[in-house]
């Protein structure tokens, strides 16, 4: 197939995709994935358009604003459309925005109305002299649905304008939404009754709200915050978006209490900032914050495309949830003997976090959430909360799955696994503890008194002497030992923990260069790669360790336990040396200096040291006895340098364009 076919026929897989996930969440109420995943294929059939604008049509979903009325609701026509917003997804995206709204209107100090971006549905009240005739939802933006009687069991909107101000007509426009409470009751209330519980308060909200029976929707926790004024008549529009906000409090109508005026690109990301940090405190549930530009007129100027106004913007929030699959299912063993099943996940980034396994805490959770192998869950980390599998996206479950069944013992294998890795914790080069050999920590293992090293930490004479032929005296000899291994190096501790690929010379190296643990553990696999000895292998394989925070924990607990080291500042970071953006290989044998140390000299200077030559190289340094790399530099007319040279250059790195010019 030619590629624009190809092109052509993702534009048409992903703009059915969205539509049928549109369907289920706007028609049914009922998600199949969450926003991020959602956000992502639209992106992706966006950046296809804008690649090939000949495919886009007016139906296209980039086009038009979602949802439709359904059938069982009389249909409303909208006097002045209800449309969606634009949204974008991080600051780069949001400092574009704003620089091109600062473009069209002429200025560089934008001022906006800030509002947090409530995750309910929108609705539109119609009010006649004070009276509430009519409460329609959004459906495609022109058409919606009247649901005037459900509307009406909301105590917090008023049926009733009292105020002598009120204009004759007024359409007010706000969110429907259940705070965080509510949901919680809500959802706990529908376990109870063995009905189907809600995605989140998005759905809950929309889903009570589009009820055929009224008295359902009554039960229902909902309220409303108010935004927009839409149609207006009898009186003047106010001026800005403050004023609107001001004048509908003024008329009875909750608006939100954060909203607030900003200027200038700084006083956009602080708001972020601040109202990110409250997120997860506010009552209610927020995707994101709303920048609306704050002056009717400038509002004017802008106007709007099909499906949104060109003045106002959402800035979401990094996701909360996320699609992923599970890859595996292990069971860990507790220190009490528990068998803990953990989910090993294909790794997502989600709540700020790499998240590649997560507890399902027992037989009975996993068999509620029916989790198996193979399938794609919903996973959600919000906060600092641990993150946890939410529910499995079943329409993608494979074919041929069984319901997962926890084993009742622990595996061999695993066992003979953590003995292992104990051996290795406790050996001479690691945490040295000489009076804890093998013999023991397989008594251990096997009695379920540890399972990993910081168990060890936590031993006590009772546990030890109720071990087959342990005396008193031994029990002290092995406490005593395990206690003096408490006053350790980073090095040990790094080797210690066995990450794969990480020996001894390397552990030393790590802690050389960065320090402190900390460092390592949140270091890209770069900043790895720019140490001795380590290469793309080594540096990956460190950082899946610390991606697991399983792994991060056992650290943790570690220190707490009174495992003490000291840390440094660590090597200047790199990047900021002559030789920045440079890429260089070593190869043949130095005299002056090691590999090793050339190879931790160049990186000081900014160079990133590659183990083959190619077109990228920017130069090869060669020692004696240089064989197939110095031929393949010449072939590709990569510059070389000789030791001498090496070593003019380490002496004054300034001398790197005339030591790599071709005359030199
Ligand atoms: P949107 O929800 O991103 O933004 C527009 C809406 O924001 C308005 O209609 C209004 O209801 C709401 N809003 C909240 N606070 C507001 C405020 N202060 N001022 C103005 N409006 C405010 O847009 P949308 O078109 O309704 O929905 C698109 C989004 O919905 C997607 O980005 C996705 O996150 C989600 N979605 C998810 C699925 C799914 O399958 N998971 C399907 C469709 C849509």
């Amino acid at each position: 197939m030619a590629e624009t076919d190809l092109q052509h026929a993702r534009w048409d897989e992903l703009c059915r995709q969205i539509e049928q996930y549109n369907h289920q969440y706007y028609v049914l109420d009922d998600p199949t994935v969450p926003d991020a995943d959602y956000d992502e294929c639209m992106r992706e059939l966006e950046a296809l358009e804008y690649a090939r604008p000949e495919f886009r049509s007016s139906d296209s979903p980039t086009q038009r604003v979602a949802g439709e009325p359904s059938p069982h609701f009389a249909t409303v026509e909208h006097a002045l459309p209800m449309l969606s917003l634009g949204n974008v997804l991080d600051a780069d995206a949001f400092d574009e925005f704003y620089q091109r709204t600062s473009e069209s209107l002429e200025t560089d100090e934008l001022e906006f109305a800030v509002e947090p971006k409530l995750d309910g549905l929108a609705i539109s009240l119609l009010y006649e002299n004070g009276q509430l005739v009519r409460a329609a939802t959004r459906g495609d933006g022109s058409r919606g649905e009247d649901v005037s009687a459900n509307v009406r069991t909301i105590r917090a909107i008023p049926l009733r304008l009292r105020h002598p101000d009120t204009p004759r007509l007024l359409e007010v426009r706000g969110e429907i939404y259940m705070d965080k409470r509510g949901f919680a009751e809500l959802n706990a209330g529908q376990l109870e009754r063995e009905q189907k519980t809600f995605a989140n308060p998005r759905n809950a909200a929309a889903g009570s709200l589009r009820q055929l029976d009224s008295r359902i929707t009554a039960t229902r926790p909902l309220t409303i915050c108010c935004y927009a004024i839409g149609n207006l008549e009898g009186a003047p529009r106010p001026p800005t978006q403050v004023a609107a906000l001001a004048l509908l409090r003024e008329l009875g109508f909750r608006i939100s209490t954060d909203t607030e005026v900003v200027k200038g690109l700084a006083g956009c990301h602080e708001y972020y900032r601040q109202l990110a940090a409250r997120r997860a405190d506010l009552s209610y549930e927020i995707d994101g914050i709303v920048y609306k530009i704050n002056a009717l007129a400038q509002q004017e100027i802008l106007g709007q495309v099909s499906r949104a106004p060109r003045w106002a913007v959402a800035y979401k929030f990094p996701p909360d949830e996320r699609m992923t699959q599970v890859l595996a299912i292990d069971v860990q063993v507790g220190r009490t003997g528990a068998l803990t099943p953990v989910a090993r996940l294909e790794p997502i980034f989600v709540g700020g976090v790499t998240v590649a396994n997560t507890t399902l805490h027992n037989a009975d959770e996993i068999q509620r959430k029916d989790i198996r192998v193979g399938d794609t869950v919903v996973v959600r980390r919000a906060g600092d909360v641990i993150p946890e599998i939410v529910r499995v996206v079943l329409e993608r479950r494979p074919a041929h799955t069984t319901p997962y069944e926890l084993p009742a013992t622990v595996p061999d294998q695993e066992q003979a696994q953590r003995v292992r890795a104990l051996a290795h914790f406790t050996s001479r080069l690691a945490l040295d503890i000489d009076g804890v050999g093998e013999k023991l920590i397989q008594q251990l293992v096997a009695t379920q008194r540890v399972s990993t090293p910081d168990d060890l930490y936590r031993l006590e004479a009772e546990s030890l002497l109720s071990l087959d032929r342990m005396a008193e005296k031994s029990a002290a000899n092995v406490l005593e030992a395990i206690a003096n291994s408490r006053q350790t190096t980073l090095a040990r501790v790094l080797y210690g923990l066995g990450i794969r690929e990480v020996g001894s010379a390397t552990a030393a190296n790590l802690a050389d260069h960065f320090g402190q643990v900390a460092r390592i553990a949140d270091a890209s696999v770069e900043a790895l790669e720019s140490v001795a000895d380590i290469g793309p292998v080594v540096a990956a394989s460190i950082a899946e360790w610390f991606s697991d925070p399983a792994n991060r924990q056992l650290v943790s607990n570690l220190r707490d336990l009174g495992v003490a080291w000291t840390e440094h500042e660590g090597a200047k970071d790199p990047g900021d040396g002559a030789l920045n953006g440079m890429v260089c290989v070593l190869t043949g044998a130095l005299e002056s200096l090691s590999r090793d140390a050339a190879k931790a000299a160049l990186v000081g200077l900014g160079a990133k040291v590659s183990g083959s030559v190619s077109k990228k190289t920017n130069f090869l340094v060669a020692g004696s006895a240089a064989g197939s790399k110095l031929a393949k530099a010449a072939q590709l007319g990569v510059p070389v340098l000789d030791e001498s040279a090496l070593q003019k250059l380490l002496q004054n790195p300034a001398l790197i364009e005339e030591l790599l010019s071709p005359n030199s």
